[in-house]
């Protein structure tokens, strides 16, 4: 057969971070700090309420948009928390993950060949999504510590440019926009007349006196922009593939139809599951404090490593650690550390250009394979 396949589909490339994953199955004895997925089960009262409810035939389609309750739910905490004003019949959905949320977005807001302005580094499905559409990819340019600055993104804005796409606080650097930049980033997409895409999957996740600031909280910002955010990371829940959007009607509708076409609504149970995630807002902090515990014993053992910068990451799970005195380029260094180290990173070129010369580290998993990975890392540039 001749004919091939769509040219979006063509170009639309495989993350990098599942390479390491394909190359990570090669071995049996790995300190995996490569994957961003918390080592947590499910807390249990969201586990329980999910096992009553499916006992007691929870188990339907339901609108599109998610259930009526959960919407009211999340509309609740986004006022609540993150000072967005989104009316729950209108401008609130339920959605398969953050993923689902940000791939509907760049459908309903992008055409092809226009340009999204993405920050770099980045973290590479953004890609995919842009593609999906036929749109172009366009990183933006930030400073010492990760964070975009109004002038990088005004500088990569063009005619074609449509839309914005913001991760705060970010994979792979971890780094937290400060609400005061958010907002000068802000005024230069409302001059441009751009959308903005606010990724906020990680926003329980900052530390020190960093602050999360979600920039719809402005209502005049609210009205461009597609809040998206998930309960994977904060609640441990990556495998329930729940997340949420909001923003103005008109855009939430039209996604609502595109997941209409597509998943129909996210499976009830995981709705479930999300209901009481929000009833047991607690659980986020015992999952804060272990995350904070591991944050601070991977920068002590990196900060005892020569030749290697981790930098102050203010939010997520990752360490965007400078190893360019080590090795020029990352993958080549990755490489090592796998094969002769059995230790599994992610290397800094996959999230873009400038992240050459870094090696993202994950501290999602548990303390006693941290000190495993640096006790191997510490022993590979020993024996070099
Ligand atoms: N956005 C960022 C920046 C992520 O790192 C991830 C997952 O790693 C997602 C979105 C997707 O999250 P979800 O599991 O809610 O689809």
């Amino acid at each position: 057969m001749e004919r091939g396949l769509s040219r979006f589909t063509k170009r639309m490339p495989q993350s990098g971070i599942r390479e390491v994953f394909d190359a990570a199955q090669r071995y049996d004895d790995l300190a995996d700090l490569s994957i961003g997925e918390p080592d947590f089960a499910t807390p249990e009262p969201i586990a329980s309420a999910v096992a009553d409810a499916i006992g007691n035939g929870v188990s339907s389609y339901t609108e599109t948009v998610g259930r009526a309750d959960l919407r009211a739910a999340l509309a609740e905490k986004l006022a609540a928390e993150n000072g967005i004003d989104a009316a729950p019949e209108s401008a609130v959905m339920v959605t398969p993950g953050a993923m689902g949320a940000l791939f509907a977005a760049m459908q309903v807001l992008c055409d092809p060949g226009d340009e999204v302005l993405v920050p770099e580094p980045y973290w590479p499905n953004y890609h995919g999504h842009v593609a999906s559409v036929g749109a172009e990819f366009v990183p933006v340019e930030t400073d010492d510590e990760f964070v975009p600055t109004p002038e990088s993104v005004a500088a990569a804005a063009s005619d074609q440019t449509t839309a914005l796409l913001l991760n705060s606080p970010a994979n792979p650097t971890g780094a937290v926009v400060p609400p005061d930049r958010l907002r000068a980033i802000y005024d230069v997409a409302a001059e441009r007349d751009l959308w903005v895409i606010a990724d906020e999957t990680y926003e329980d996740l900052v530390y020190d006196d960093a602050e999360h600031y979600s920039p719809a909280s402005d209502d005049a910002c609210f009205e461009r922009t597609v809040t998206v955010h998930s309960f994977s990371k904060s609640y441990a829940m990556t495998g329930w593939r729940i997340g949420y959007a909001s923003g103005p009607g008109p855009v939430v509708d039209a996604m609502r139809v595109l997941q209409e076409h597509t998943v129909s609504s996210v499976a009830e149970p995981a709705q479930v599951a999300a209901m009481a995630a929000l009833e047991n807002r607690d659980v986020v902090e015992d999952i804060h404090r272990a995350f904070a515990d591991r944050r601070e014993l991977i920068l002590e053992r990196l900060a005892a490593v020569d030749g290697i910068d981790a930098g102050t990451p203010r939010g997520a799970f990752y360490v965007f650690a400078d190893v360019s005195d080590l090795a020029a380029d990352s993958r080549t260094f990755v490489d090592a550390l796998m094969a002769e180290a059995g230790v599994a990173a992610v290397p800094g070129a996959v999230f873009g250009e400038s992240g050459e010369g870094h090696v993202r580290f994950s501290y999602a998993t548990d303390a006693s394979t941290i000190e495993t990975a640096m006790d191997r890392l510490e022993g590979l540039l020993e024996s070099a």
